[in-house]
This record gives C-alpha cells, sequence and structure tokens, in this order.
C-alpha cells in the first residue's frame, strides 16, 4: 500500500484538473525495457505501456501498472493485461528460437502443438500456409511478406489463429 501513497502523490496526481477516475485503458503495449516515464505520477520508468483516456481530458496518457489501476479504480483487470502482454512476449521470444525444417520443395515448415506451419515463396514475396495435422483443415494467408524471417514471426499469428478457427 506504501507503493500507491507514494504513486498517487506525485506528478499529475497532484495537478489541479487531473481526473484521479474514470480512466479507460485503450492499448497496452511492451516498450521491452523500463524506457518510459508514467506520464501520471511521472516517477517511474515503464516497460508495460497501458495508455489511458478520459472524457473530460484532451491526452491520452502512457502510465505504468499501479497508476492505471487508481486511474480504472480497478485492481484486477491492468495486472491481467500485462500478464497477457508479458506471455505473449515470451511466447514471440521462444518462437523466434524455433528450428524450422526444410520441405523436399524447399519451403520451411514446423510441425508445432498438432500445426503444420509452412512459408513459402511466391511472386510477391512470402506467404504463410497453416494446417492441422492428420485432417484436410487447412488455410492460406492472403497477406505477403517481404522476408522469409519476417513470415516466420507472422506465422506466430497463424498458429493462434488456427488453434480457434481451423
Ligand atoms: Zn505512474
Amino acid at each position: 500500500m506504501a507503493d500507491s501513497i507514494v504513486h498517487t502523490s506525485r506528478g499529475k496526481w497532484s495537478s489541479p484538473g487531473i481526473p484521479h477516475k474514470g480512466w479507460t485503458c485503450v492499448g497496452i503495449d511492451d516498450l521491452e525495457a523500463p524506457s518510459q516515464e508514467c506520464e501520471m505520477c511521472e516517477s517511474v520508468d515503464v516497460r508495460y505501456v497501458h495508455y489511458m483516456e478520459h472524457p473530460d481530458y484532451p491526452e491520452t496518457l502512457a502510465v505504468g501498472c499501479i497508476c492505471a489501476e487508481h486511474m480504472e479504480d480497478d485492481y484486477v483487470r491492468p495486472k491481467q493485461r500485462e500478464t497477457g502482454i508479458r506471455l505473449i512476449a515470451r511466447r514471440r521470444k521462444s518462437w523466434a528460437e524455433k528450428k524450422w525444417r526444410i520441405s523436399q520443395l524447399g519451403n520451411h515448415f514446423v510441425n508445432t502443438e498438432g500445426f503444420n506451419l509452412t512459408v513459402f515463396e511466391r511472386a510477391e514475396g512470402f506467404g504463410i500456409s497453416v494446417a492441422r495435422r492428420g485432417t484436410d483443415r487447412n488455410q492460406t494467408g492472403r497477406k505477403s511478406y517481404p522476408t522469409r524471417d519476417g513470415a516466420k514471426a507472422a506465422a506466430l499469428s497463424a498458429l493462434l489463429w488456427a488453434k480457434t478457427h481451423l
């Protein structure tokens, strides 16, 4: 609790005309390191930025988790958002380390979590296709990526999509 008291007496918390409650989070960002000062308390550097908006305040404020909790008057959801984005960051990191194999056709592929993901070259660049293994369910993405590595990174989103749609 001491932490909260320190936060809510600093920076914009003590400037007149700034609403303390009634803010809504409109987005969250992972800066990959604590690199931006919280725009509300102006006293901590944050890695996970919560973008907050209020009907009576013209600007969007980029703040840390503790300030977001107070501004939303919700002590559960801001932490959940942060946990979610943290898992995604960890997921992307391990995804980037994945070893891809090369098929007889020369396409790069990976079999994971019951799916086959393939990155293949086409006229516009590199495409992604995903198939649920052992079935004939599959989908080829319309989007092309300029590089093979870009398509491989994007294949994680294809996998996550496939898990709920394919
Ligand atoms: Zn803050």
